[in-house]
């Protein structure tokens, strides 16, 4: 039988590199505001043992909301409101704690992590653009409260700080690009399939369970085809697995030249393939899938001077009409197929009449 279930756990191990980078993320702000809590309740009790029963209010006040935030967060669903919410009181108390009356003469190291901050949680184009005015407006309250002076000690404190800011600034910048840029090739590389090309079974999966959210609500119809090599084995029996490799790209080739931008192929394993055909019906799919075949059929593999003939069966199913879910459609294409096997390969089979539908090849 050809049918293997594809269960929710099975699912669940396609969880994309997306959804362990959001995983990752939500952790990290989890921690961030939760460590940023803690800190308010110890200036907390610091500023009510030093009477300042006022200030020990807001900091007890805003110490439980990021904690209550931090246990909060891996449920939102979008975090950027929490990210900004946190980010944008906290910058504007760095820059006043620079500014207030008998503040710390150091208090402005604490700017030197809006950049960390705000790459880390935001990314690399929201992090600097938040990072800019805030850095920018950090140096010029700090130039107002201590005016330039110019003997060579004040020089090289100023100097320190500002490069040392400027430092933090470039690396981040650096490591959050490369950063992205690796995330992104793990990314291309977990969507697609290293021999062919072609979408990974995961990334096939989520793209036919995202098309059969949208079709629920807007009730256009989509075609699943499952599609597998005819005699593959022998192919790499006779002329080696080498041959075999090049033999599955050739499909791909062929199938993809002919499919439109809306439709995806996918590798679901070894020599199966998955063909989802969005806004399509039945009756529109049946000739495409059909000229495809004969496409296949009529253009074997060359390879070295052998002519290696290949065939392909295809087994179809239509939403809603052949299942509602994904596992449904896939049990029907799978025993469509394996009944196109049964009836001799090299054909295409859309119904689930036991006799030979009309419109077989
Ligand atoms: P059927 O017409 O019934 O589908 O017969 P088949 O020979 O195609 O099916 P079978 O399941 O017996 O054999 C599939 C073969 O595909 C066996 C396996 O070695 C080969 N295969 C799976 N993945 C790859 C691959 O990535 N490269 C190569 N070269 N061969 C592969
Ligand atoms: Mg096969
Ligand atoms: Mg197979």
């Amino acid at each position: 039988m050809f049918f293997r279930p594809r269960t929710k756990q099975s699912n669940e191990k396609h969880a994309g590199v997306a959804d362990l980078q959001d995983i990752g993320q939500r952790s990290l702000i989890r921690m961030i505001f939760v460590s940023t809590g803690l800190i308010l309740w110890v200036f907390c009790a610091l500023q009510f043992a030093a009477g300042e029963y006022l200030l020990a209010s807001g900091e007890l006040l805003s110490g439980s909301v990021l904690v209550w935030g931090g246990w909060r967060i891996v449920r939102v669903r979008n975090v950027l409101p929490w990210v900004y919410l946190y980010l944008l009181p906290m910058f504007s108390f760095l820059l006043y704690i620079i500014v207030v009356p008998n503040a710390s003469k150091t208090a402005f190291v604490w700017v030197y992590s809006v950049p960390v901050l705000s790459y880390l949680l935001l990314g690399r184009e929201r992090g600097s653009l938040l990072t800019l005015p805030f850095v920018l407006g950090a140096c010029l309250l700090y130039l107002y409260t201590y005016p330039i002076q110019l003997d060579a000690e004040s020089l090289i404190d100023l100097g320190n700080a500002l490069f040392c800011g400027v430092m933090i600034i470039v690396f981040v910048h650096f490591y959050e690009t490369r950063r992205a840029y690796a995330h992104q090739q793990l990314q291309h590389m977990a969507r697609t399939d290293a021999l062919t090309g072609v979408a990974s079974r995961g990334s096939f999966q989520q793209s036919l369970e995202q098309s059969i959210h949208e079709v629920q609500r807007s009730y256009d119809k989509l075609v699943l085809v499952i599609l597998d090599v005819d005699h593959f084995k022998a192919v790499n029996d006779q002329y080696g697995h080498d041959a075999g490799d090049q033999a599955l790209r050739h499909i791909c080739n062929s199938l993809s030249q002919r499919l439109r931008n809306t439709d995806t192929l996918g590798r679901l394993g070894g020599e199966e393939f998955g063909l989802l055909l969005r806004n399509t019906e039945l009756a529109a799919a049946e000739p495409l899938v059909e000229m495809l075949r004969e496409q296949i059929a009529s253009k074997p593999l060359i390879y070295g001077e052998a002519r290696i003939a290949l065939t392909v069966t295809f087994g179809l199913a239509e939403w809603p009409r052949d299942g509602q879910t994904a596992d449904e459609l896939y049990r029907c294409a799978d025993q469509r197929l394996y009944r196109g096997k049964a009836l001799g390969r090299n054909r295409l089979i859309s119904c689930s009449a036991s006799t030979v539908p009309s419109g077989e090849a």
